[in-house]
């Protein structure tokens, strides 16, 4: 009999039956079926004398909560391609968008997006002036996933500035503070901000500050990828604690990484950073597992030392695909100057060594987010391949933390520092988000020279109880919708 139940009369819209159940808190699996009704877990345990008008056969399968990246730039791609395929072949249920101090609002791009906003897409048709309408837009195109969405301090920063080289003034910090209230109550779930981008490096801690103190009575989280991840991660990241403290905010740091071969090891420094903060105020961070950073193409990355592969580029998209070090060579120039003729462009930097990233990956406050880059032929692989990358590679077969851990830190972990508060755990009455693998063959497939590919092992995804994801296809119906601060 069901051990618990909404459903008076037991009759369910879908039972998964067989599998073993990961419910997202890291406890240990437990076999038990699961039944969705109204878009709910209305149930789990032996479910064997219960009906259903679906049943799914999950034996020998995991049943986790849908999983949630909680690092994408995938504010514009949830309206232009709602089938968010990249995501919802991982497992993915829900994305943050807005990430790095770039969000599609509150802003009007006018003909042209500039850099780094062309991250989130050239179109500036999917940026929108207030954040309201970006929130009904996303409502509009119902994507596949669920999509919940920061504001960017360099998008407000462009939206009420017209010199980003400096700081901003107090009438100038007045009307972001305005801009930021109004996206807050519309439903945004935080600030994000980039410091290490043209837009905000004039910004000072004061500036953020003051932006943290509007989203602090309403909850929400500042996420930053901070000033400096090479030789000056450890003053970026006491900025970045520091800010979050004296906002009196939740901080995430993005994609934490100790990068250039200096720098190598030094996990072993900034990871004891996070547990001393964590003692004095609420931090986390997110990762993805590859050695490579991506982002636009900038000279100050270019150290001579790390391997670079071109992503794209506007003045030479022949070039897409190839280590700069070869186009230099090419060219007969340095190494500097041929990414200097190559941009605007993007490319992958093999910036990070492997023993930090597992270092990263393990350690207790970090959870999974892919930082994937939704456009382009060529993106950093791990927009496809991230979350089953974990869970193959990590797990499976190098046993860095057991999967249930793997699984906590893409579903219970992510819902509790985001505060999304129906989310992340299978438990009943909770949003029925819910992916289904085989953890014997689940695996990335997405590689660097051919990244946009399916990965493995991931059988059904159920978004809000839609079945979003069957045998290795997107089904007919999409379900996802924008998830207001909290969750819904
Ligand atoms: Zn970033």
């Amino acid at each position: 009999m069901p051990t618990q139940s909404t459903t008076p009369a037991n009759v369910y819209d879908k039972i998964l039956r067989g599998g073993s159940v990961v419910d997202g808190s890291a406890a240990p699996r437990r076999a038990a079926d699961v039944a969705i009704s109204d878009g709910k877990i209305a149930a789990i345990g032996d479910l064997s004398a219960a009906a259903a008008m679906q049943v799914f056969d999950v034996s020998g399968k995991i049943v986790a909560p849908g999983f949630i990246d909680v690092h994408t730039h995938d504010d514009c791609v949830a309206i232009s391609a709602p089938d968010m395929l990249p995501k919802i072949s991982q497992g993915i249920t829900t994305v943050v968008a807005g990430n790095c101090g770039i969000s599609a609002a509150p802003i009007r791009h006018r003909d042209r997006v500039p850099e780094p906003f062309n991250l989130l897409g050239p179109e500036p048709a999917f940026h929108f002036d207030s954040f309201a309408e970006y929130a009904a837009a996303v409502d509009a195109a119902q994507p596949r996933v669920n999509v919940v969405a920061l504001v960017g301090h360099s998008t407000l920063r462009a939206a009420c500035m017209t010199d980003l080289t400096r700081r901003a003034s107090a009438k100038e910090i007045d009307a972001m503070r305005e801009r930021l209230h109004a996206a807050m109550q519309a439903g945004a779930s935080g600030l994000s901000s980039g410091v290490f981008y043209a837009p905000a490096m004039a910004a000072n801690m004061d500036e953020l500050i003051t932006l943290g103190e509007v989203i602090a009575p309403f909850g929400g989280v500042y996420s930053t990828h901070i000033r400096d991840e090479y030789d000056g991660v450890a003053d970026a990241l006491h900025e970045a604690f520091d800010t979050a403290f004296g906002a009196n905010v939740a901080l995430i740091v993005s994609h934490h990484k100790c990068a250039g071969v200096r720098n190598w090891g030094r996990s072993t420094e900034t990871l004891p950073m996070f547990e001393a903060a964590a003692r004095r105020q609420s931090v986390a961070m997110d990762c993805y597992p590859y050695t490579a950073g991506s982002t636009v193409l900038r000279l100050d990355l270019v150290d001579g030392e790390i391997e670079i592969l071109i992503s794209s580029s506007e003045p030479h998209p022949e070039m897409a695909g190839r280590m700069l070090r070869e186009v230099a060579r090419e060219w007969n120039v340095t190494e500097k100057a041929a990414a200097q003729r190559l941009m605007p462009g993007a490319a992958c930097y093999f910036q990070i060594h492997e023993d930090d990233i597992r270092r990263i990956l393990a350690h207790p406050l970090a959870m999974i987010g892919s930082d994937g880059l939704p456009h382009g032929a060529l993106p950093h692989p791990r927009l496809w391949g991230t979350f089953p990358r974990v869970l193959g590679r990590y797990v499976r077969e190098l046993g860095l933390f057991p999967l249930e851990v793997a699984v906590h830190k893409m579903t219970g972990l992510s819902a509790q520092r985001f505060g999304l508060r129906n989310r992340g755990l299978l438990k009943v009455g909770m949003a029925a988000d819910v992916t289904v693998f085989d953890p014997g063959t689940i695996a990335d497939r997405a590689t660097y020279a051919q990244p946009l590919q399916f990965s493995i092992g991931v059988e059904h995804v159920f978004v809000n109880g839609t079945l979003a994801w069957d045998d290795g296809a997107p089904s007919t119906q999409r379900a996802g919708r924008f998830l207001k601060r909290g969750g819904d």
